[in-house]
This record gives C-alpha cells, structure tokens and sequence, in this order.
C-alpha cells in the first residue's frame, strides 16, 4: 500500500507555496510555517517515507549531507549560536506531518525548543539484551 500523501507532498509539486532555502535531487528545506524561533526550518527527503527507519540510502545520504549546511545557513542568516536539530516519528513522539522532516531550530534567549528529559538508570543485563537486539537487527539489513 502507498503511503498517505501529506501536505509536504503538495509542497513538493509546487502545489501549495513555501519559502524555499535549498533544494536538490533529493532534498528540500523551507521555512517552518509555525517557527518555535526566528530562523525555524524543515529539511525533508523527496522520498514519501513516513518515518526516518523507512528511508532509502540514498535519501539517507542526501540528507546527511544537506543538514549541516543547512545548519550553516541557518546559523548565519539568523546569528544564533546554538540551536537543534528535531526528528520526530509518530504520533506519540509529535510527528504532526507523515512525512519524514528534521527541524532546524535556533535557541535565541527564550525562543527555540523547549526539551523535557527524565532520564532513567541503565541496568546491565538489559543493556546487553537491547545491544543484542539492536546487533541482530542491524546483521539482517
Ligand atoms: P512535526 O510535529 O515534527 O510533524 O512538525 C510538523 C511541522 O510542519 C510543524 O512545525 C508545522 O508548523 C510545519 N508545517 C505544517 N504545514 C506547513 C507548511 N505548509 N509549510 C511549512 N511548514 C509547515
């Protein structure tokens, strides 16, 4: 089954209108239409995946390649000196649009991403059952 089109679907046709920063064969970035700050943007694979996992290598790359110019970019247009990178996947983690997309955010004072983080202990024996797990899965792809 195809995945569900999104409105970053129709931004890729040229259906609906955005404020293009950079675009190659494979990637598109444009201006977060709902900035958590100055300088806010979306950087997404042409590729209609719904989340990171799904991805083609070469989409992957792709955009392994543009984030840090991008990063760049951003830092230099807005002068902000620190900033963060979001990718979220799936509802429960945020994801509002199903299509794959990384958040460019500058921190600027107050403006930029608010973070919770409770972290836990890690436990020995579990540590070396997710260390299996992740191993065996990453020997299967
Ligand atoms: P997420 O919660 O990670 O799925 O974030 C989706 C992001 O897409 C939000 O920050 C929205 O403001 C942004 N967004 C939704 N529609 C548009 C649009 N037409 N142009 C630019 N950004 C958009």
């Amino acid at each position: 089954m195809a995945p569900a089109t999104t409105i970053f679907d129709r931004i890729l046709a040229g259906e609906i209108p955005c404020y293009r920063v950079y675009e190659d064969d494979h990637v598109l970035a444009f201006l977060d239409i709902a900035p958590l700050s100055d300088g806010h943007i979306l950087v997404i694979p042409k590729e209609r995946k719904a989340c990171l996992h799904e991805l083609s290598d070469d989409a992957a790359a792709a955009l392994g390649r543009a984030l840090p110019r991008l990063c760049r970019a951003v830092v230099a247009a807005t002068g902000a000196t620190a900033y963060n990178v979001l990718q979220n996947n799936g509802a429960s983690a945020h994801q509002a649009v199903m299509h794959v997309h990384f958040h460019i955010i500058p921190k600027t004072g107050a403006k930029g991403l608010g973070v919770g983080w409770n972290p836990g202990r890690l436990a020995g024996d579990r540590a070396e059952e997710l260390v299996d797990g992740m191993r065996a899965a990453l020997e299967g792809s």
